[in-house]
């Protein structure tokens, strides 16, 4: 329970009665007050420690163990970030974060962002602050320099500097400020950004967080000291509008990033290198697969002949798995009256933010380009002659493409477009197959990752919030069921889950799967959803055994989630080194001159006898030149032919990486590529 002041106030007004009367002893009086106000601080496993009055969160801490506490720079308590020097006075729950944990990444970063500002100041002290958030990695700053600029030159002496200021281990302390005195102070040094936030503020409200000889506006969440902070980095500088309006001025923005440990900064760096290396817009580019053209439009990609290759095996593989496992492909139109968009509830919910309505020119009708394949399947459904139990589940499958409107600033290669194509599919069944149909359907998407060689993944499983039933449609027993199905699925697939209570959409339960990349970023790809509004809202029905018409349920999912974004996920994963199976061109044949011509081509026509996609380099260049461009080209196999070769009928095989596989016979090479494919692209088996 919670000790209210008053409540409080009462027992020690009670207690002073109680020694004025001399009915206890002073000593008593003291005890009674002691042992009323113990607080119990609830920790995450649900142990309960208790404490005398009030504590602070690095003294409890200190009592888990002094070793833990060491480690402990950030806090949260009762949902709210709190400084490791809060002091806690009331009951509550107490969540300590180090290093290893996101909210205490978040507190470092923000907390060396002070640090950058206090620097930034000294270094420029006509430059004026005005915000400095933590990001997903590292924390910017954005600053008017006024005059100045200032480049990457620059970013040595403030990285030497910020790393002399942390040395000296001052402490965060937050300090409240009345909203006048804010004011003041920031109209006395001129901030009109500080001034204009400060406005937008209740009065009450204000901190600032003070270390060394800076303060700054902040509303919390930092590390016990800047001595903590070992390793900085000022990563890059950009332009940003104030407060994200292109009308406003621009300023500065200065991206950083720290560490507890040199050492990991190091590693960061590497990784960073690595990560530009396979950056899918740049890999994309130089294995030709996909362009955008600025005729077409902003986010449109275009595919290539090679990208549109491999993104049609891509959808060969799924097909033939989906047709296994039951699914039926449909096709529907890439536009829908606005109407469909209505009953469906999108144009309500997004409407505003989307492509404007398409209008005919005679008849006045409206469409809306497609957002979702959903309300299109639901009108399959509908218009297909009447369901009954037994036909049930129906399970629609279409490459569907769909338009979403994103701001330009928003557009980031493949992984942000306004217009993709997902491997969209809907079920529909009755609520007893939900079960077995969520099986299969992870089944499904196991399968997938399993043949691309995802193998580090992890599912999230996200529940509706038990406090508020209201939020959500559906019944009762039916979100029961259909939770539990979730649930019982993943742990018997014996999936790595987390459970998110409350991350449930309004209309089911869902789970998505997030794939951690070669260079342990992790992305989301596939999902699968329940959902009990769109069978409601179009009014689908089946008749049941009883003979009576029942709601059936609804499950979208999609295993690559879309193929623009997989395939971009599956570009920085693979560095462009696909699995064997997708590659554009699994071996290349170099001759040694054009003397070979013959063989060369004899070689290409047996390769392309058993399947295996494959070109000749037929050029009078020099051998090392070949290699070295199908090196980058990331050709697997190198055929090398001369006068041995085309003599004994060989070829001479180099791996892509230089690993030599000697001379082999055509026959014994195709083999070879035959069963690396196998080895990943397995059958799916039902
Ligand atoms: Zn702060
Ligand atoms: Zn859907």
């Amino acid at each position: 329970m919670f000790f209210t002041p008053t409540y409080i106030y009462s027992i020690y007004f009670d207690a002073l009665v109680g020694f004025y009367n001399d009915s206890i002893t002073f000593a008593n009086y003291f005890n009674l007050i002691k042992t009323i106000i113990m607080i119990q601080i609830t920790l995450p496993d649900g142990s309960i420690r208790e404490f005398e009055g009030s504590v602070t969160v690095m003294d409890v801490a200190k009592d888990i163990s002094e070793g833990f506490a060491r480690n402990v720079i950030s806090a949260k308590f009762n949902g709210t970030t709190v400084e490791t020097t809060t002091l806690l006075t009331t009951n509550g729950n107490l969540v300590l974060f180090t290093w290893k944990d996101d909210e205490g990444k978040q507190a470092f970063w923000h907390s060396t962002s002070h640090i950058m500002a206090q620097v930034v100041k000294e270094l420029y002290p006509d430059s004026k602050l005005t915000i400095g958030p933590s990001i997903d990695r590292g924390f910017y700053y954005d600053v008017d320099f006024g005059e100045k600029s200032i480049s990457d030159k620059d970013f040595v002496t403030i990285e030497k500097r910020m790393i002399e200021v942390a040395r000296g281990k001052h402490e965060y302390k937050m300090r409240a400020m009345t909203k006048q005195d804010a004011l003041t102070y920031y109209k006395s040094i001129n901030n009109e950004y500080k001034v204009e936030l400060i406005e937008n503020l209740e009065d009450g409200t204000i901190t600032f967080c003070d270390h060394d000889t800076f303060t700054d506006l902040c509303r919390g969440g930092h590390i016990p000291n800047t001595g903590i902070v070992k390793a900085v980095k000022i990563l890059s500088v950009a332009g940003a509008y104030w407060r994200g309006d292109e009308n406003k001025k621009q300023l500065t923005r200065l991206y950083g990033i720290s560490f507890p440990k040199q050492k990991e900064l190091k590693e960061y760096l590497e990784l960073l290198e690595e990560a530009k290396k396979r950056d899918h817009r740049k890999l994309g580019k130089e294995l030709q697969l996909f362009t955008f053209s600025s005729k077409v439009g902003q986010g449109l990609p275009l595919w290539l002949p090679k990208g549109a290759a491999l993104r049609e095996r891509l959808e060969t593989f799924l097909k033939k798995a989906q047709k296994k496992a039951g699914y039926e492909m449909v096709m529907t139109p890439h536009i829908g009256q606005k109407e469909l968009y209505v009953t469906s509830g999108h144009y309500e919910k997004y409407g505003a933010d989307s492509f404007q309505p398409i209008s005919t020119p005679k008849e006045g009708e409206e469409f809306l380009l497609k957002p979702m394949n959903c309300p299109h399947h639901c009108e399959v459904y509908n218009n297909m002659p009447p369901f009954s139990y037994k036909d049930l589940p129906k399970r629609f499958a279409e490459f569907g493409t769909v338009y979403r409107y994103e701001q330009s600033g928003e557009l980031h290669g493949l992984t942000r477009v306004r217009g993709f194509t997902q491997d969209d599919a809907h079920i529909f069944c009755t609520p007893d197959q939900l079960d077995t149909e969520f099986k299969n359907v992870i089944d499904l998407v196991l399968y997938v990752f399993g043949s691309l060689g995802f193998e580090d993944f992890t599912a999230q499983v996200s529940l509706r919030d038990p406090e508020n039933p209201d939020k959500y449609i559906g019944e009762d027993e039916n979100w029961i069921k259909a939770e539990q199905a979730i649930l019982s699925a993943v742990q018997d697939k014996g999936l790595d889950y987390v459970v998110e209570t409350g991350e449930a959409a309004f209309y089911g339960p869902k789970l998505d799967f997030m794939v951690k990349d070669a260079l342990g970023r992790k992305w989301q790809l596939g999902t699968i959803q329940v959902d009990y509004n769109l069978p409601e809202r179009f009014d689908l029905s089946y008749k049941g055994s009883d003979n009576q018409l029942h709601r059936p349920v609804m499950i979208h999912r999609a295993p690559f989630g879309s193929m623009e974004r997989f395939i971009a996920v599956l570009l920085e994963h693979t560095g462009g080194n696909f699995p064997l199976w997708l590659m554009p061109e699994q071996a290349i044949i170099l001759s040694i001159s054009e003397k070979y011509e013959k063989y060369a081509q004899k070689v290409l026509s047996s390769l392309e006898n058993h399947e295996i996609r494959a070109l000749v380099d037929y050029r009078s260049e020099t051998m090392g030149k070949k290699i070295r461009e199908a090196e980058m080209k990331k050709i697997p196999y190198m055929l090398i032919i001369g006068e041995q070769e085309a003599k004994n009928g060989t070829v001479s095989v180099r791996k892509h990486g230089g690993e030599d596989l000697g001379s082999i016979s055509i026959e014994d090479f195709a083999k070879l590529i035959n069963t690396e494919v196998k080895s990943t692209l397995k059958e799916f088996i039902v």
